[in-house]
């Protein structure tokens, strides 16, 4: 069995007794045990602060690209390796594994080419100068420069590879030191990569540490000039949003929670044509990789009414072919949720949602596995539901099942009434719409952009090139408003801007022209 450490002040630490056992969620085999206890928070961000950022701001945005690069080598060289591990520890199967190993080394390797292009400085321009005066000598510029504290990360427990990396690449680059928290259940693959990274000696000392357990009390450390990006459950998000830090110290804070993603299918659908073929191919992968444990995945889909029941039948047929069971087993295309909790919480989710819409395919009780052991594993099967009067079901727009679970909901086929109806929402990830009408799409999607972080528009030009609906990519955007948190992650440079002060700088034109150039 393997001991998890933290990585703290540039040495490995066991934590102190009791240890949470991580288990294989297909065997329930105890795989490793973690603990943080004993790991002196406060030595940790300080030493982050004092260390790590002055040791990353003196690299540039050039050398934090190249430190960034080699991020992504160092990790990619292990990628068959880490594969086994999220297969074991996270229920994942192979492809499962891949989009989050990947999505990790691909958002490194992103953010370095994006880095590269910034120079060997630490600060950036935001817009022109403008003259504020009557004289043209006095302007005002807005500039960019690292925050000197620490940049806290807290993860989910659905994404061990990217949800760390993905953070962590925005944060080195915008110059501010890491400490990452990664969800206590499935930590052992972000350990493994940290331990890749610490043994290849490529990361300066104090930027980037590991708190590989439960650390209720790491956030009571907070100061003004830290930030702290959080990843998890809405009540959590909350919970920390009350923190002392953020209200007190005014520290700044990012909140990526849960969210009620939603599909819509235009009323110009046909079965058979490419559009409505990608509508049901994303439907169905988003209710199957990662057994829906994905922020972004489709729970909602509204579908025009005289749709409905052709779009239910070739889903229903579609979720019959799906075989589930262990992912170590060939052929296996949805492994286990990740933990006994969440299968707890799917049954009872269903359950719930069941009292307002009817089950039409699957069961949360019931479900036919391959290749685990007898009585053993938190398997759950893909259950689809109708609603047929999407208003009077208030569960299916709140209750977020984080498994493979999908309900349908007819609309009158209006852009207007379909937008009305995502919003029950408050507020989402991502939404999909797939239509070959144009003027659908032009009504429809600046209706739904006031409520969500990304919305895809499938049409009949790009159904087959369009990426799938819960792919987060760096170039774009990712997160939400209102119940998604209200955070905003990636999109590019726009996500260092979290890690930065903007500060709005008064005075001489010349000076401030000038103030950049090396
Ligand atoms: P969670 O229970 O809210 O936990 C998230 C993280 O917060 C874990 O690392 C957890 O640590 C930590 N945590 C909890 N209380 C804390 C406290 N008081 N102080 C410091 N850390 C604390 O969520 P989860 O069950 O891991 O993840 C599933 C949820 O995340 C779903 O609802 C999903 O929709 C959402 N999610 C959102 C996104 C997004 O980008 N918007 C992405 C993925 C998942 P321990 O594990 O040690 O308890």
């Amino acid at each position: 069995m393997i001991t998890i450490q933290n990585y703290v002040c540039d040495a490995w630490q066991v934590g102190a007794a009791p240890r949470v056992s991580l288990l294989n969620p297909a065997t329930e085999e105890v795989l490793a045990e973690t603990s943080s206890a004993g790991v002196d928070f406060a030595a940790t961000l300080s030493h982050a602060r004092e260390v790590g950022g002055p040791a990353l701001r003196a690299l540039g945005f050039a050398g934090r690209a190249e430190l960034l690069k080699n991020m992504s080598a160092a990790l990619h060289e292990h990628r068959e390796r880490l594969i086994d591990v999220a297969m074991a520890n996270g229920g994942n199967t192979r492809g499962d594994a891949k989009f989050d190993i990947d999505g990790a080394t691909g958002t490194l390797g992103y953010y370095a080419s994006l880095g590269r292009k910034l120079g060997n400085g630490n600060a950036l321009w935001d817009g022109e100068s403008e003259q504020l005066t009557r004289s043209a000598r006095f302007h005002g510029r807005h500039l960019w420069v690292p925050r000197q504290g620490v940049a806290v990360h807290i993860n989910a427990f659905n994404f061990p590879a990217w949800g760390t990396f993905e953070k962590a690449a925005v944060a080195l680059l915008a110059g501010m030191p890491v400490v990452s928290k990664p969800a206590t259940a499935t930590c052992l693959l972000a350990y493994e990569m940290v331990k890749i990274l610490v043994e290849a000696e490529i990361m300066p000392r104090g930027s980037f540490q590991l708190i590989a357990g439960p650390a209720r009390a790491l956030l009571q450390e907070l100061q003004a000039q830290d930030v702290l990006a959080f990843t998890g459950s809405a009540d959590t998000g909350a919970r920390l949003r009350a923190g002392p830090g953020p209200v007190e110290r005014s520290v700044r804070v990012n909140i990526e929670a849960d969210s009620l993603n939603s599909a819509v299918l235009g009323p110009d659908l046909e079965p058979g044509d490419g559009v409505y073929s990608r509508a049901l191919a994303n439907i169905v992968k988003e209710m199957t990789q990662k057994t829906g444990q994905k922020c972004t995945a489709i729970r909602r889909v509204f579908v025009a009414t005289g749709l409905i029941d052709t779009l239910q039948a070739d889903l229903s047929a579609e979720l019959a072919e799906k075989c589930v069971g262990n992912p170590a087993e060939k052929g296996v295309d949805m492994g286990p949720l990740t933990s006994a909790d969440q299968l707890r919480d799917y049954r009872t989710g269903v359950a719930e949602l069941s009292r307002q819409a009817r089950i039409v395919f699957g069961s949360a009780e019931r479900v036919e596995v391959r290749g685990a052991p007898e009585g053993k594993g938190y398997f759950a099967g893909p259950v689809l539901l109708r609603a047929d009067k999407p208003e009077a079901a208030p569960l299916v727009h709140s209750r977020e099942v984080f498994g493979p679970v999908v309900t349908l909901m007819p609309y009158d086929g209006s852009a207007a009434r379909a937008a009305e109806l995502v919003a029950l929402g408050g507020g989402s990830l991502a939404c999909s719409v797939y239509s070959k009408k144009r003027a659908f799409l032009a009504e429809i999607l600046p209706a739904l952009a006031p409520y969500h972080g990304r919305v895809l528009a499938i049409d009949g030009k790009v159904a087959e090139l369009a990426t799938p609906h819960g792919t987060v990519l760096p170039q774009v955007v990712h997160g939400g408003p209102g119940r998604a948190g209200g955070g905003e992650e990636l999109g590019g440079l726009r996500g260092l801007r979290f890690y930065m002060q903007r500060c709005g700088l008064q005075g001489n034109r010349a000076l401030l022209e000038k103030l950049l150039e090396a």
